[in-house]
């Protein structure tokens, strides 16, 4: 029987797990951690459960493709839309509940921010149609092999390359409104990828399409249920894997892949697919191939600094998700892109799945997710710049909710860029591979296939077509898709 080995169980490697064994190979998982679900895991601490990782839920029928190819496995996985994606919030009071449904958005939008509402509608139809445009060249197929160039979609799409937005970037774009609070609304999409709005191209004005559009999803049990409920199936179709059990090798010979080595022996496979961040893959893995210099140079995308609350106390004003924005943005993205620390008046983002799911914190508390974005590991003085923030995220969510949240703490875990490089390889400790802050930027990500050693392919977000979600799962579709049948 033909096999293959996959390198790590983040969500990418567990969807190309899925797929290869679909395809009828023999599969094996080897994962360092005890665990399944690299950034998308949980912990329970003092009666509260937190997702440690993703919180925002797009595009969930790529989870349920994977489940419908084996539909004798009726593994739990259902989640509801939300109504409202987000609730909005500015120091001076402004308090925005942004609506999935586009009409309701520009109802809401052009009364609170006293905007035309034609140039929201604009916007947004502008957004979807530029989804609709690259989604298949962009997303769906691997950007370096010929045939993709000579599909109608691709030619449609370069065709309506000026439409595109490619010339300038995300905030350019966003002038079009007449409010700045409108603008830094829609700029915030940039960090979707972990970009910033004044270098990411125009195009990433696609990404509202997503919330204000296709909608935003919860998993019934919190995130978790994503990595958990693929884990779950993989193993229900004989996946088999092995925990706890580093891969310190690639191994190949004339230019094929042979297999893998870890602590424990050589282990042989037809087909290996990394989903180890690809900058340490070629760094500790493949000492002796030449490494893609422009690919592994590429800049990082940002990472984050989270702190996981126990609350005790309900707040109503809040919802699943809720941003208190910056009153200084330019200044925020510089810090964070520039000068590789945190600015003293960050953008808070605060998830609570107790909101969904009550059982997540004990009753009349709330589970808060609160989180900054922040540079990636460049060996900054973490602790200073950790109690730092943890003073002006308090005082934003003081000013934002007239409160005294630091009366509420009542359990405290802390994540930063050294522990998501630690618990995950992610380079750097960033969230979504490689910034999309440059308009090449999706051409030099590496693709899912290894030019160098054949039969050696590459998931997850650090390469085609990029982190989040939806596209770690696509790198996975792209990957099986290259690779024949066992
Ligand atoms: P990873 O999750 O990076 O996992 C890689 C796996 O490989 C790990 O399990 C690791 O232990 C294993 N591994 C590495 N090296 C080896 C080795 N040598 N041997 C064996 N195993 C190895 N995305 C969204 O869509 N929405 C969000 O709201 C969102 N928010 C985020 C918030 C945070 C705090 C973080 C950290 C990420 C967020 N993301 C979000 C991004 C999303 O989590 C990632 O893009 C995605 O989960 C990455 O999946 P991956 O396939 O690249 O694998």
């Amino acid at each position: 029987m033909a096999t293959a080995i996959v390198i790590g169980s983040g969500l990418g490697g567990l969807a190309a797990a899925v797929r290869l064994k679909h395809k009828g190979y023999q599969v094996t998982v080897f994962e360092q951690n005890d665990y399944a679900g690299g950034k998308l895991h949980a912990i329970e601490k003092d009666g509260y459960r937190f997702d440690l990782g993703p919180s925002l839920f797009t595009l969930p029928y790529l989870v349920d493709d994977l489940h419908a190819l084996f539909p004798e496995h009726k593994i739990p996985f259902t989640y509801l839309k939300k109504e409202v994606g987000c609730h909005y919030f500015w120091e001076d009071g402004t308090i925005f509940h942004a609506f999935t449904d586009q009409k309701e958005f520009v109802d809401h939008a052009g009364d609170i921010f006293v905007e035309s509402k034609r140039i929201l509608n604009d916007y947004l139809v502008k957004s979807k149609s530029r989804y609709n445009l690259t989604k298949s060249l962009f997303l769906e197929k691997s950007l370096h092999k010929v045939s993709t160039y000579l599909s109608i979609d691709t030619i449609k799409a370069l065709f309506n390359a000026p439409f595109l937005g490619l010339f300038n970037t995300l905030d350019q774009e966003n002038q079009v409104f007449k409010n700045p609070k409108m603008t830094q609304l829609f700029n915030r999409y940039a960090t979707y990828n972990g970009s910033s709005p004044y270098q990411t191209p125009g195009i990433m004005s696609m990404i509202p399409h997503l919330e204000i559009g296709i909608g935003t999803y919860y998993p019934h049990g919190g995130m978790h249920r994503i990595s958990q409920s693929l884990y779950e199936l993989a193993q229900e179709i004989g996946v088999e894997f092995r925990f706890r059990e580093s891969v310190s090798q690639i191994t190949h010979d004339n230019g094929n892949v042979t297999g893998i080595t870890t602590k424990n022996g050589a282990f042989n496979a037809d087909i290996v697919v990394s989903n180890m961040d690809v900058v340490p893959t070629y760094k500790n893995l493949l000492r002796n191939v030449k490494e893609p210099k422009k690919t592994l140079e590429q800049e990082r995308s940002s990472s984050a600094l989270i702190f996981y609350w126990g609350i005790d106390k309900e707040f109503p004003e809040l919802d699943l998700h809720n941003i208190l924005f910056s009153e200084d943005y330019p200044t925020e993205f510089e810090y964070i892109f520039e000068k590789k620390s945190l600015s003293n008046d960050p953008t808070v983002y605060i998830n609570i799945t107790s909101k969904e799911t009550k059982t997540d914190a004990p009753q009349g508390c709330e589970n808060w997710f609160v989180m900054i974005n922040a540079p990636g590991d460049y060996g900054q003085n973490w602790e200073e710049l950790i109690e730092t923030a943890r003073k002006n995220i308090i005082e934003k969510i003081n000013k934002c909710l007239k409160t005294d949240v630091s009366n509420h703490i009542v359990t405290e875990y802390i994540l930063d860029p050294r522990g998501i490089e630690k618990n995950t390889s992610s380079y750097r400790g960033a969230l979504y591979g490689a910034a999309s802050n440059d308009k090449f930027a999706a051409f030099l990500r590496h693709p899912n296939f290894n030019s160098q050693i054949k039969n050696l392919y590459h998931v997850g977000g650090s390469v085609h077509p990029g982190g989040g979600i939806p596209l770690c799962l696509l790198s996975a579709q792209i990957t099986a898709d290259l690779i024949p049948d066992a």
